[in-house]
């Protein structure tokens, strides 16, 4: 059997802070008690928000905690035609859809509709979603658009989508198999306006392309692994095993930000806080 693969995957739009360093201590020694592998993959698909800078410093906070990643890392932003290939198997299969509502026009469409006294639906996160109004446009409409200059996002044919795969699980550790409900997310985006990839298609791809077989990673993204699951069934790519871990919370019990000083990685450091100390501070045993 191969080892197993675990990887850490931030983005760096920001300085890593003590969840993080959870996440990425667990994956290490997840993958060091399985005698697998680890890897590190930078999620930069957003060059408005990721910065250079804030990869260095993302690295040097690994390296200072001791984690050792296999390198070189994968930069999602050096591999855009395997997310591009991937949207064209979905388009093939006649899944997408090109949307053409702004954020501006959506979050109109969602006022008008309550304040008419019904409440829209939201996804998981609580995000409205999308009206979908442009799914029934017809196929040389949509592209006299396009040619037009009209700016638009890729998205899934979500009913569509679920009809073709049927009912779908994930296996989570300590749980076993869970129900996948991917239909709660709506017409999820696939390619933004301002880059041909969007988290869900590139995590995914990413996740088939390293082979990994162990995604550890927050809670926050548990709800989202339904998405995750639709889209590996309908690109034909395997299913990792998954682990959804705590948050790590501030004294009032708030996520963490990364724009919080007192619990920056880089702070913490400068303030004289060892590595050791990291580990138990997350609850983690010094191993
Ligand atoms: N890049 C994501 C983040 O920083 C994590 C993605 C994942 O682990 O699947 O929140």
């Amino acid at each position: 059997m191969p080892p197993p693969v675990f990887r850490f995957a931030p983005s760096p739009n920001g300085m890593l802070h003590l969840g993080h360093a959870y996440s990425a201590l667990l994956n290490d020694r997840l993958a060091r008690e399985a005698g697998g592998r680890l890897l590190l993959r930078i999620e930069d698909i957003d060059r408005e928000r990721c910065r250079p800078e804030y990869e260095a410093a993302m690295l040097e906070d690994l390296a200072w905690l001791g984690i050792a990643f296999e390198t070189p890392p994968r930069r999602q932003s050096e591999h855009m035609a395997d997310y591009a290939a991937a949207l064209d198997t979905l388009d093939v299969l006649g899944l997408t859809y090109p949307a053409f509502l702004s954020r501006a026009e959506i979050a109109a469409t969602v006022a008008a509709a309550e304040a008419r006294g019904r409440p829209w639906p939201r996804d998981p996160d609580g995000a409205p979603l999308y009206p979908g109004t442009d799914r029934e446009l017809g196929a040389s409409e949509a592209a006299e658009r396009i040619a037009g200059g009209a700016l638009y996002a890729t998205r899934l044919r979500m009913e569509r989508s679920v009809d073709m795969v049927g009912a779908l699980s994930w296996d989570e550790a300590g749980e076993g198999d869970v129900d996948a409900d991917p239909a709660a997310w709506g017409d999820v985006i696939l390619a933004r306006r301002e880059m041909p990839t969007s988290y869900h298609l590139s995590v995914v791809v990413d996740d088939a392309l390293q082979g990994v077989t162990d995604v550890v990673r927050g809670a926050d993204l548990r709800a989202a692994t339904a998405v995750h699951r639709l889209l590996q069934d309908l690109l034909g790519l395997p299913a990792p095993r998954y682990r959804h871990h705590r948050l790590i919370t501030d004294a009032a019990g708030r996520k963490l930000s990364k724009s919080d000083r007192d619990t920056g990685l880089a702070e913490l450091r400068a303030a004289g806080v060892t590595p050791t100390e990291v580990r138990r501070m997350v609850g983690l045993d010094p191993s």
